[in-house]
């Protein structure tokens, strides 16, 4: 039977395969408890690949067909910025790839060839990568959020909550659980220690309407963003990606409102902000998978890094209005730009990371301050 005609289980997934080297353990069958699915046992991962590869929209399948696997690689990773913008030094903690929703601009559409949701079995893996770098005099700053989305998973695994458990009982480092879910009840009466940034990727509603498909509504986010820090969370949010279209500049001034209309700045150890920028390749994806997208029809240029973005003063103009109105509200708020160049720093803060790690310091401050870190690794 082909995934398009399966029941679907949590998570709108399909079909599950296994790595048939893996012993079942209590871990995996949490998961599949919670999927509903029997996995089907693979030698390796050909099989997965060849189902979604001769499917009709390989990126979609691939969306309904679970793998649980083991990450042969290194579970923690540095973030790959480029040289030619400022680069935050972010740690990569890899727990799994892919994602169940479908933003247009996904990148991860057309960065894996092909994409496969992947699960990576093995909190004892985990752990004692991270026992390593809690070892270290030095502050981490770590997330799930790069190649997934850090909490779809909670619906069906202990690990989101595994490791904000891990990471409460260390004092150099922050955990970032980044996501445009609601999925956090298995978090909430943790004991986290402050240690874990409860994140989230905000946009209008108009965007979040037209390009993020199966993502949870703005005022959804920032309900579950209120909950979690009555708790006692740390939070984050990231503007990213800002779309530009006719009237989007009150419209991200409205979602400033919103977010500070219900979450005090303290919460807050920071705010990204990013317009949007893609692969070339992206562009006919995104035409053919999402024929109503507004977005690959800005006015663009291509970057050193060879990723389109927009022109550059209108970057700027949209930064201008979304940092007057952040600052009006949150004015000690560490606020920072993925990816931007030394002139729309200086046009739109008045300052620039020039410094190599220098951005990455100022972070770690930030997470040193607001997650109760050990200020002498600074
Ligand atoms: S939520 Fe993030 S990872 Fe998931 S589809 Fe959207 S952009 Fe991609």
């Amino acid at each position: 039977m082909t995934a398009e005609n399966k029941k679907k289980g949590a998570l709108g997934i399909k079909q599950v395969f296994m790595d048939a080297h893996l012993e079942r353990t209590n871990e995996i069958e949490y998961l599949i408890s919670k999927l509903g699915l029997e996995p089907e046992f693979v030698k390796d991962s050909q099989p997965v690949y060849d189902l979604i590869n001769t499917s009709k929209d390989p990126i979609l399948t691939a969306k309904t067909l679970l793998y649980i696997t083991q990450n042969r690689g290194a579970v923690i990773r540095e973030c790959p910025g480029t040289s030619h913008y400022t680069c935050c030094d972010y740690t990569i903690l890899h727990t799994g790839t892919f994602c169940t929703m479908d933003c247009s601009y996904c990148i991860l559409q057309a960065y894996f060839h092909p994409p496969v949701l992947q699960y990576f079995a093995g909190t004892d893996k985990l752990s004692e990568a991270l026992d390593q770098t809690f070892s270290q005099n030095k502050i981490f700053r770590i997330g799930t959020g790069e190649y997934t989305d850090s909490l779809i998973w909670e619906k069906i695994s202990q690990t989101p909550a595994f490791l904000v458990d891990k990471f409460a009982r260390q004092k150099n480092s922050a955990l970032e659980l980044k996501t445009k879910t609601i999925n956090v009840d298995s978090l909430l009466e943790l004991d986290h220690n402050q240690k874990t940034i409860l994140a989230w990727s905000v946009n209008t509603p108009e965007i979040i309407q037209s390009e993020e498909r199966g993502t949870a509504a703005l005022t959804a986010r920032l309900e579950t963003a209120k909950k979690c820090a009555d708790k006692g969370y740390r939070l984050a949010f990231h503007f990213d990606p800002l779309v530009l279209y006719d009237g989007c500049e009150l419209a991200y001034e409205k979602v400033v409102d919103l977010i500070f209309s219900k979450i005090s700045p303290k919460s807050i150890v920071w705010i990204s902000i990013g317009t949007f920028r893609f692969m070339p390749q992206l562009k006919s994806i995104v035409e053919n998978r999402f024929p109503e997208s507004i977005i690959p029809y800005g006015e663009f240029i291509l970057g050193l890094d060879n990723k389109m973005r927009y022109f550059k003063p209108l970057r700027i103009r949209l930064y201008q209005v979304l940092i007057n109105a952040i600052k009006a509200f949150a004015p000690e708020t560490l606020v920072y730009f993925c990816m931007e160049d030394e002139e729309v720093w200086e046009k739109t803060m008045g300052i620039f990371p020039g410094k190599e790690g220098e951005l990455g310091h100022w972070l770690d401050k930030a997470a040193v301050t607001r997650c109760k870190l050990n200020n002498t690794y600074l």
